[in-house]
């Protein structure tokens, strides 16, 4: 039986990682800056995560929920230290899509309301709700599509209000990606997300911070949201809390926790993503992930916008954007192919990088060294003069 083709992308099978490396069936090496799509938060493979997670498969892997299982309440108490929120209570689900899915429930089920606000160019996920407060009309189906929903534009505050004045005490929601990934790294403004807490303060909606990427330390601190100054009333999350290990989750302030009972699934806040996940709070801890999140995403901002050519460097800690001109179209296939490293893409012309936290600067380096390399053999190329190899 053939696979049905997910990722068409190319035939490279990884089959191997530690820290910021992957390696294929060949033995080939690769340098991560893509961190399997924001997911790698200590690491590959980190020896305190697999000892952890092998330790608890050997005693017990799942039991339901019907039970108590004290492996959820200490991940919600290290979860409440590490993100500072220790008042805010969790809910354990499986994945992004179905963090979302839950938080835009439970606040509908908090206010009775219906409608959402959601922003240009958003990414949410693709299962129903999720996918409807998506912004990419090709994985919207048409049974997703509802009037539910509605979509302003990312960092326009005079729209937000407007809308507000008008439609305010219809509004359930509003659910916001502080950096958005998919959509390309567009880094929401601190005063456009004061707003949105003020408003939702103002006519009873929900804040709805999506965490799902630009969460659990991405950006230098846990949440993208902190260096905005403003407490969501839901925090969803998912990609860097297991390290690979499947396991999302929301985070529910005080004031709406209440309804948390109506929320449930099976597969969540098993023994063994609990195990997982709490091995990432406590190397996170340890090794001090977050300041290297903000130190060496600062280095390679800060030196990816010395390199000519490259447009619109943007980003926070390791979630990193620049836009590539037309003449340099060739350069992530290169980077991949001439130098080994795997970078993300967004439409039209984006790089993300998303390496791992705990990316240190002699990868850092390395990535740039590539890239400067790349950049100027392509420009050389173009103008078919020969490269030189600082520039
Ligand atoms: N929200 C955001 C901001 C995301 O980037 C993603 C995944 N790219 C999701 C939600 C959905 O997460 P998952 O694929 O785990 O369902």
């Amino acid at each position: 039986m053939k696979l049905f083709d997910v990722y068409p992308i190319n035939d490279i099978n990884i089959v191997k990682g530690l820290g910021s490396y992957v390696w294929d069936d060949k033995g080939i090496e690769y340098l991560d800056m893509y961190g399997g799509h924001a997911v790698i938060s200590i690491g590959h493979t980190h020896p305190h995560w697999v000892k952890k997670i092998e330790d608890q498969l050997e005693k017990i892997a799942f039991y339901s929920n019907s039970i108590k299982i004290p492996l959820q309440q200490e991940l919600a108490d290290k979860l409440g230290k590490v993100s500072g929120k220790n008042n805010y209570q969790l809910f354990l689900c499986n994945s992004g899509a179905e963090a979302n899915e839950n938080a835009l429930k439970l606040a509908s089920f908090h206010n009775g309301r219906k409608k959402i606000i959601a922003f240009t160019k958003s990414f949410h996920g693709r299962t129903s709700l999720a996918v409807s407060a998506t912004d990419n009309p090709s994985i919207v189906a048409p049974v997703n599509e509802t009037e539910n929903v509605a979509f302003l534009p990312f960092n326009d505050e005079d729209a937000l209000k407007k809308y507000f004045e008008k439609n305010g005490n219809e509004i359930c929601a509003v659910i916001v990606e502080g950096i958005q990934g998919v959509g390309g790294i567009r880094v929401a403004s601190k005063t456009f997300l004061q707003l949105v807490r003020n408003v939702c303060n103002q006519y009873g909606a929900v804040f709805i911070a999506d965490e799902v990427q630009c969460g659990y330390g991405r950006t230098g601190t846990f949440y993208s949201q902190d260096q905005a100054d403003v407490e969501a009333d839901i925090y969803s999350m998912a990609k860097g809390m297991g390290n690979g290990f499947p396991i999302g989750a929301i985070s529910i302030s005080p004031a709406i926790a209440a309804k948390h009972f109506m929320l449930g699934t099976t597969f969540g806040g098993n023994h063994l993503a609990c195990a997982a996940a709490i091995a990432v709070l406590e190397v996170m801890e340890k090794e001090n992930i977050l300041k290297n999140a903000d130190e060496t995403g600062n280095y390679l901002l800060n030196e990816i916008a010395k390199i000519p050519s490259l447009e619109n460097v943007r980003g926070k800690g390791l979630m990193i954007g620049f836009d590539v001109p037309s003449e340099l179209q060739e350069l992530r296939a290169n980077l991949l192919k001439r130098h080994k490293i795997f970078t993300g893409y967004a439409k039209p012309n984006v790089i993300r990088l998303l390496p791992s936290l705990a990316l240190d600067k002699k990868d850092a380096d390395k990535f740039l060294n590539a890239l400067r390399e790349e950049v100027n053999f392509l420009l050389s190329e173009k103008q078919n003069i020969p490269a030189s190899v600082n520039a």
